[in-house]
């Protein structure tokens, strides 16, 4: 089953990725993200995984909804 890491590019947007490498970035390591292309912005942005407990279930779903199309870098 396909976990995905809801991410806040460097913009604010909120999107999921299947590709975040979680285990570099556990809590307090979340230093300066990894760059993604965010589907909001359309370029590559440094993106860290967002507080999902800080989100709404409105922003979870939409977050959930949009997809990084690559992971790059
Ligand atoms: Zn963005």
């Amino acid at each position: 089953m396909e976990q995905r890491t809801v991410v806040r590019c460097a913009e604010g947007h909120l999107f999921s990725t299947s590709t975040f490498p979680m285990q570099q970035l556990g809590p307090g390591r979340l230093g300066p993200g990894r760059l993604i292309r965010c589907p909001r912005c359309g370029r590559l942005r440094s993106s860290v995984p967002a507080d999902v407990s800080e989100l709404s279930a409105p922003q979870l779903a939409r977050a959930m909804r949009l997809e990084a199309a690559q992971f790059l870098a």
